[in-house]
Parts: C-alpha cells; structure tokens; sequence
C-alpha cells in the first residue's frame, strides 16, 4: 500500500515537472547556446518528454530482468527508437537481448551506451524507505540501469531531430549493452565487430551525483565458473567409495582464501557456490563455484592464474577432476579520455542539477535516516571535474573498460540516487522509480544528447578526443583479455529470471493501477 501511496505522490509531483525542470540557478551567466543544441535541450525539456521517457524507465524498473533476460526491457527501448526512425538491429553478438540503433550516414560516428540489467535478491518497493520486497528474493534495479539505457535513449532521439532540422553530418548509434552487472556483454560486443568506425563513445551510469572523470579507475575481472567431477556414494554407508565435488569447492575456496594474503593490495577476490549436491547423504558427484578475479590490467593474468592452481589443488587433493573453467567474460579497466569529460563536463554545468521537490528532498533524508547516513538530502550543485587520485586501492568493474581502449570514451554520471544510498543494494532500488529518477535521467539525458552534438558539429573538439586517443593507444593497445572461444552466457541467469518474472508481473500489476 505504501508503495501505491509512493506512485501516487509521484504522479502529483508530475504536475510541477514543468517548473522544477528548469536549471537550478546560474542561466543568466551562462555561454551563449548554439542552436542545434539549444533544439535538443528544449525538447528533452518538455513535460511531456519528461514524461514519455520517465515511464519507460519505470516500466524497465517493473520488469527488473537479469542479464540477458532482458527481453522486455530491450524489446522497449530498441522499439521506442526505431518509431522514431532509427535502424535497429537485434540480438546481435550472439546476445538475444543486445541491440544496436543507428540514425544518419557517414562521418563522424558517435556511440552512446545504454543498459538495463538488474540485479539479483534486491527486489524492493519504490520510494519506500524501508526495506520492503515486492517480491522476497526477486531482482530488482539497484545500480540505476533502468534509467540510463533510457537516458541514452531520450539523447539519441534528441539529436536525431536536432540532425534533421539543422541538416547536421554523421551518424548516431546507441548500443543497447545486456548484462552489465555480469560485465558480460561489450567484449563481445566488440568481438563481433558492433564498434568498428566509432569515432567517440558518450558512456552514462546513474549516481547521486552530476559528474564525469577522466584516467584508469575500477577492476579488471575475469568472471569464471570452476566446475568439478567426482564420484557418488552412500555418504555413511561406504563414503571411501566416492569423490566429493563438493570438498573440491571447499578445498579450492580455502586455498584462494589464503592466496588473498600474498597478493597486491589492488585485487578483489569472491565467489559463490552454484552447485554443491542435493542431499548430505549422497556424495556430490558434481560442484561448481563462481569467480570474480578482480585486479589491474598490469596484474590480472598473473592473479587468474593463480586462482585457476586454487581450482587444481582442490581437485588433486579431493581425487575429482576439474572438468570445466568456463570464463563467461573478462574485461579491462576503464581508460577514461581526458578531453571527453572535459567536453563532457562543460554540458553537465550547462544543464544544472535539477530542482528537486519538497517530497523528494523528504523521501532522500528519510532514507538517509534509515541507512544512518547525513540527512542532507539531495545535491544542489554538478560535481567538479577534477585530476584521478594516484592511489589506486582497486574496486567495482565495468565492461564499458573495454569500449575505452577501441573508441575515447568518457562517462557521464548523473543525479537520482539519494546520497548515502548502497549500490547493490535495497536502498538504490528504491530511488530508481518515479519523478526523481525521472528528472536525474532528464538531465542526463540533456548532458548526453548535448555532448553528442558538440562531438557531431565541432570537428576540432572531435579531433582533440582523438589524438589523445591514439596517442594512448601506443602504449595500451587493445588486447582482449576474453578467450576466444568464450560465447555469451546467455543460460546463466534463465532459471532465475524464470522463477521470479510472473510473481513480480502479478504484483506489480496489483500495486500499480
Ligand atoms: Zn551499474
């Protein structure tokens, strides 16, 4: 009920979007606009836009699908883009769920990125501050996907507007990116060729904040599954007739568990177990366990393998056999381009941080009283673009690191998340529905669509991206660190998403009317 009381509130909110739009505060001093990107700032501007997108992103938020599950969330977003006149290609890379959507010809090409995957075990009611599942156990948005395909989106059908009526050159793509969050579609996607003539990428993700950086940050990451063959018995009966999979799980757990001490302070090291028997009386025949090797492009291979000896030693003390180590994506650090989020930062202070409403401000310190952070609400000011810090202590990882080092890329983050919100978490899930989410894709969207015209119309800018580029590319050429013969895992999350899609659908259906 409370969350009908949330979709309620919301929807009154709708009603003064018109107004709070606007940015915050410095329009007087602000740089003359050119008109093409005036076109589209005024478009995305409209309540009605504001609108259209707002519900596309909750609808992704609703459908809450897991990495290449996300059949309905793709099929919106590559339909909305092709009623506006793009050419969409799908299920492209060997991805049912990936898309590409082009509008225009010829040089120079510009790309933007859009996902839409959620996460597993977060499901929770909108603009709730509580913790309170739709559906107990089910997936839900907790890392802002759901808005920012559709910020890429809503940016994309902006400049094709803005093409047509100021007859601008080149091209615009949006590469619909599945499975994020198992960093497991862009080596692939590049594998198969999807960014060959890409000139420049815009990347986005939601935060709290409004912002970009530029240098390396986050993980490398081998992503694997280690899979074991023993032998079964009657566990009391005659167990020294059989070979646990299971101890081999637990023997490779421990050693890599022990390995964490003799490795540079840079990694991350987890894993979880996806098969582990049926029942304590039957020897397991059959475990596997699930790796995230995380370090530096520089130590990667070097940890990967170390983890892989983890995996023999198990099997050679349990007598079973390491039957698989299937890597289902490995991915690069971000190289984020200097000159990118420069230009890129230039758009984020033209757009503003959006006005946000008494009842916005009113849920984000509530939830900040739960979680016990700051009750300071929500931001007021864009972030500073400021130099990377020269410590490097390791973290999260994207497979956007990989569309860094074929095309200059840079990411904008934009507003909509409470400050003091967990990422991967309940928390985040119940910021990404509804007019805050709305307005911080809006204005994401403007910083995107923004960009993308200076990139299209100012060749000398364009030029800038690109020498830094190339010259960084002589000394960090791209080498995939994904096998060759690693396909898409396009199985792993299907049980689960199965489990969970009509039990999410029933409910929601029930709570939003
Ligand atoms: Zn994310």
């Amino acid at each position: 009920m409370r969350y009908a009381r949330g979709v309620r509130s919301f929807v009154l909110g709708l009603a003064v979007l018109g107004l709070v739009l606007a940015p915050a505060s410095g329009a007087a001093r602000k740089p003359k606009v050119a008109k093409d990107k005036q076109a589209v700032l005024d478009w995305l501007s409209r309540p009605e836009t504001v609108e259209e997108f707002g519900r596309i992103s909750d609808a992704i938020w609703g459908f809450a699908e897991l990495g290449l599950q996300e059949f309905k969330s793709s099929a919106l977003l590559a339909d909305t883009l092709e009623k506006a006149g793009f050419k969409v290609e799908r299920g492209l890379a060997g991805m049912p769920t990936c898309f590409v959507a082009t509008y225009g010809s010829g040089k120079p090409v510009i790309g933007l990125l859009g996902e839409y995957d959620a996460l597993p075990m977060l499901s929770q009611k909108a603009r709730e501050p509580k913790k309170d599942p739709i559906v107990e156990g089910a997936p839900g948005h907790g890392c802002g996907h759901n808005t920012m395909a559709t910020a890429a989106t809503a940016a994309a059908i902006a400049v094709k507007q803005a093409m047509e009526t100021y007859k601008l050159p080149g091209t615009i793509k949006v590469f619909g990116s599945p499975a994020e969050e198992i960093v497991a579609s862009r080596p692939y996607m590049i594998r198969a060729g999807l960014f060959e003539g890409v000139d420049a990428v815009i990347d986005n993700h939601s935060s709290s904040g409004f912002a970009t950086d530029y240098g390396v940050s986050g993980n490398a990451l081998f992503s694997t599954i280690f899979t074991f063959k023993g032998k079964t018995a009657h566990a009391a009966g005659a167990p020294w007739v059989g070979r646990s999979a299971l101890d081999a799980v637990e023997l490779m757990n421990v050693a890599a568990n022990f390995l964490r001490e003799h490795l540079p302070l840079t990694h991350r090291l987890h894993y979880v177990i996806l098969e582990g028997g049926e029942a304590p009386n039957v020897v397991p025949d059959r475990a596997s366990v699930w790796y995230y090797v995380r370090n530096t492009d520089e130590r990667l291979e070097e940890m990967y393998q170390r983890v892989v000896n983890c995996a023999k030693a198990g099997a050679l003390a349990s007598g079973t056999e390491l039957s698989a180590a299937r890597v289902l994506s490995a991915i690069h650090q971000r190289h984020a381009n200097k000159a990118a989020a420069e230009l890129f930062q230039a758009n984020i202070e033209l757009v503003g941080m959006p006005a946000w409403s008494e009842e916005e401000q009113a849920f984000a310190k509530a939830l900040q009283k739960e979680l016990g952070a700051e009750q300071k609400g929500m931001p007021s000011e864009v972030g500073k673009l400021e130099a990377p810090s020269r410590t490097f202590v390791g973290g999260g990882s994207s497979d956007v690191g990989d569309v860094t080092l074929i095309a200059p890329t840079a990411t904008i983050t934009f507003p909509g998340q409470v400050p003091g919100a967990i990422g991967h978490h309940w928390s985040s899930v119940a910021c990404n529905y509804g007019s805050l989410a709305w307005k911080g894709l809006n204005a994401g969207a403007k910083a995107i669509a923004a960009s993308a015209i200076d990139l299209l119309t100012k060749p000398a800018e364009l030029a800038k991206l690109r020498r830094e580029f190339d010259e960084y590319s002589k000394t960090h050429p791209y080498k995939p660190f994904l096998p060759a013969d690693s396909q898409p895992p396009n199985d792993l999350n299907k049980e689960l998403m199965e489990r969970y899609r009509a039990a999410l659908e029933k409910a929601l259906a029930a709570e939003i009317k």
